[in-house]
């Protein structure tokens, strides 16, 4: 009898199944298992032993759903390394990592069978077995030329197809074939070819990309980033927006999918990069497989058991979560604008970093790694000063773009003045109106999304609440709602006070739809575009305005933190940032930072095409030092700021920050659950331990929530302190009194 470990997506540690010696079971392989009274599970085969355990009743793996693994040997050590590092269990990872393949239960065996996804399939073609020798095909050739000049050509194309593909077995994609479906029948009746159906492979086509010709300086930049691979160092491409880190990471993936080697690229959002994909597309066209949650689950695992059949030679361009497709030669792995906190998924285990995870995966296949950014994350940039990555920059924009002029423009100062509408300081609207005179493009960004973020009574005060969240919420004038941005929940705008009953609600601050609607008024002849959350609720829509803003169809574009993302608009010379304060205000220590950040990707969007780009930066707080490094453009003075702030209040990057998230209905269990806990870490870890204080959301979805944030320094053992912490956390888990409360572990919060 054989014994197996098995992963099951839960948040369990993993349970031994027998195994009967007549179901062929390998490591990796997705099994089902009856778990609990009558709920048949997903789980994976871990590992397999003849060593019976002493439990008295040991439950038989039932049926096996694929038939490959699906888990590499790569992937094990790499989720392995996860549920360590971010304190789950490797089933939670399972459940992440193969969100479409494996259910993750249900109540009846066939339910789970069902799923089973087949790799999409495709025809290919060979040389009948008797001609696929170099010299029976000559002999064929010149024996039926004559009479039939069609039919050997066709016979010799498919041969030279073959060599062409690197094909092993002589068979070659059917779509690649030069000939009609009768030809084809035709040559199959006459036992001169074979037909069979496969899954499809990838990567065969041709290793002749039509690259972009490199700048000088794109040139060095590239070799010192070959140089660093040379002495498997993680390199940092620190290069200034516009100055064309997308073609150094088409010559590295080149080189790579030429050798076979399989490149992963991971990009923060995947609608936000069809500009980016087009351009992949044209160069490595069919090796370019996207990836992201918008696909369906059906495209989702036939692509995932497509790779885990490939050859070798495929680009995947895709979110966070493309870490997990199986990429059995991987050789390169980019992560493009590294510093974006979309790479962190917060919401639920495993809470990891993908640039994280892509450096630690990196290891375990021996891949290279580019992290690329215009603005580095400080945790980058501080393994670049001590030497750990290697550092590569890239000072100017590729071509005519120079980097825009920066106008820091005093709001409070316009308001006393009279240089002020709405909420346009006439800085603004005076470069707008040029750029639309020269026949140019704007973007207006404003990091709120709606028409306004609350509205009040201007008699007692009162600002509707969600009744889930408390917190106020947002108006929207498209659908004549009042919106909980955390929730959803959305009641009708109320036209006189819900508390005194005066009929006077008043609109505070502003959102996109607010902007959207003043530069229409101020610029009536403009043709506005809006991109947030709320106009681009479906690719379609996204790509549609993104097309219209860049063939020249709209003047104007007001949006939120969507347009910080990568776009190359050429035609847009006047960006406006509308209130910097609310970037700034924000209670977190990455403010400086992510306000830096956001600003500076804003502006990039500014001349990517010459040198008439403006920025116009609207704040009451001019001599704010981050509005100052923006001005300059001073990343390193910006870092070296922060740094100083960072590594004197001990936090990371100096440090590793654990951010403990409860969550309980009742207050008073939470209140008393949080402090029993704070206790005991404080036992454990003296000062280190921080809060509890309620979270920046006091309240969400009903829930109350607290948070104690735990910061272990660096160079001491991190290992350790999520043993201590663990054992922490089990105790109060343990503890009737706090059973209830939900804890969240989030390891390197942001
Ligand atoms: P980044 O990602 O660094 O902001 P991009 O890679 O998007 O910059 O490049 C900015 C613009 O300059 C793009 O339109 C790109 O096509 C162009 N560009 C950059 N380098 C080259 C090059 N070597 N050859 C042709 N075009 C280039
Ligand atoms: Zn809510």
């Amino acid at each position: 009898m054989l014994y197996a470990q098995v992963v099951l997506p839960l948040a369990q540690p993993m349970y031994t199944f027998s195994l009967d010696e007549g179901l062929a079971v390998e490591v990796g392989d997705a099994v089902v298992v009856q778990f609990g009274s009558s709920r048949y599970y997903t789980g994976i085969v871990w590992s397999i032993t003849t060593m019976k355990p002493d439990f008295p009743r040991l439950k038989p793996i039932i049926a096996k759903l694929y038939s490959a693994p699906l888990v590499s040997p790569e992937a094990q050590r790499l989720w392995e390394w996860m549920a360590d590092y971010y304190m789950c269990t490797v089933g939670e990872v399972m459940r992440m990592a193969l969100p479409s393949l494996a259910k993750p239960s249900a109540t009846t065996l066939a339910e789970l069978d069902e799923r089973s996804i087949e790799p999409p399939m495709e025809g290919l073609v060979a040389l009948a077995e008797a001609l696929r020798t170099e010299e029976a095909l000559m002999e064929y050739v010149a024996k039926h030329s004559r009479r039939a000049p069609r039919r050997t050509q066709l016979l010799d194309g498919i041969a030279a197809l073959a060599i062409e593909c690197r094909s092993d077995d002589g068979f070659v994609p059917r779509r690649l074939v030069d000939a009609t479906a009768e030809q084809l029948a035709d040559l199959r009746k006459r036992g001169l070819i074979v037909v069979e159906q496969r899954p499809v492979m990838r990567g065969g086509n041709s290793d002749k990309f039509l690259l972009p010709t490199l700048s000088e300086a794109q040139q060095r930049a590239l070799q010192s980033i070959r140089e660093a691979h040379n002495e498997n160092r993680v390199a940092l491409l620190h290069g200034v927006t516009g100055s064309g880190k997308t073609e150094i990471y088409i010559h590295l993936i080149a080189e790579q999918l030429a050798r076979g080697g399989d490149v992963l690229m991971l990009v923060p959002e995947i609608v936000i990069t069809s500009q980016l994909i087009e351009r992949l597309e044209r160069i490595f066209e069919g090796r370019t497989t996207t990836y992201h949650s918008r696909l369906t689950p059906l495209r989702r695992g036939q692509t995932f058991l497509r790779l885990a059949l490939s050859n070798g030679g495929e680009l995947v361009v895709g979110v966070r979560s493309s870490l997990f497709l199986p990429l059995r030669r991987g050789a390169l792995v980019i992560v493009d604008e590294e510093h974006d906190p979309s790479y962190k998924q917060s919401d639920m285990q495993p809470r990891y970093n993908a640039r994280d995870v892509a450096v630690v995966m990196s290891k375990v296949l021996a891949a290279h790694v580019v992290l690329g950014s215009a603005t580095p994350s400080l945790e980058s940039y501080v393994n670049a000063l001590a030497g750990k990555y290697a550092y590569v920059e890239l000072t100017e924009r590729w071509g005519e773009g120079v980097l825009p002029e920066v106008v820091v423009s005093d709001t409070l100062r316009a308001v006393k003045r009279g240089e002020r509408k709405t909420h346009f300081n006439f800085d603004l609207l005076r470069l707008v109106r040029r750029s639309l005179d020269d026949g140019e493009q704007a973007i207006l960004f404003q990091n709120r999304r709606g028409y306004a973020p609350y509205i009040q009574c201007r008699t007692c005060g009162y600002s509707p609440r969600c009744p889930h969240c408390n917190v106020t919420l947002t108006e929207h004038r498209t659908t004549h709602r009042m919106e909980c941005h955390y929730c959803g929940y959305t009641m009708e705008r109320p036209s006189v006070c819900p508390n005194c009953e005066t009929q006077d609600m008043a609109t505070m601050g502003f959102g996109t739809e607010k902007v959207e609607e003043e530069v229409s008024r101020l610029f009536p002849e403009a043709r506005v575009e809006r991109l947030d959350g709320d106009t681009s609720t479906s690719e379609r829509a996204f790509k549609r305005i993104v097309e219209r803003f860049e063939s020249g169809d709209a003047d104007i574009l007001v949006g939120t933190q969507i347009l910080t993302k990568g776009f190359d608009f050429g035609g847009v010379t006047t960006v406006g940032i509308l209130n910097a304060d609310n970037l700034l205000s924000t209670p977190d220590f990455r403010a400086s930072e992510r306000a830096f950040q956001l600003m500076m990707q804003v502006a990039g969007r500014a001349g990517r095409r010459n040198d008439r780009g403006r920025v116009v930066i609207q704040t009451s707080q001019p001599k704010h030092p981050v509005i100052q490094y923006v001005a300059s453009g001073d990343y390193h003075a910006m870092a070296r700021a922060e740094l100083a702030e960072r590594q004197a209040f001990g936090y990371p990057p100096y440090s590793h920050l654990i951010r403990l998230l409860l969550r309980h209905e009742e207050y008073d269990t939470l209140h008393r659950a949080s402090h029993a806990l704070s206790d005991v870490l404080r036992r454990i870890f003296g000062a280190r331990v921080m809060g509890p204080v309620s979270a920046a959301l006091e309240m969400l979805r009903g829930e109350h929530r607290s948070e104690i944030m735990v910061k272990i320094e660096s160079g001491a053992s991190l290992s350790r302190a999520r043993r201590l912490l663990a054992e922490a956390l089990k105790a109060i888990g343990d503890n009737p009194a706090y059973k209830s409360v939900k804890i969240n572990v989030d390891v390197d919060a942001s």
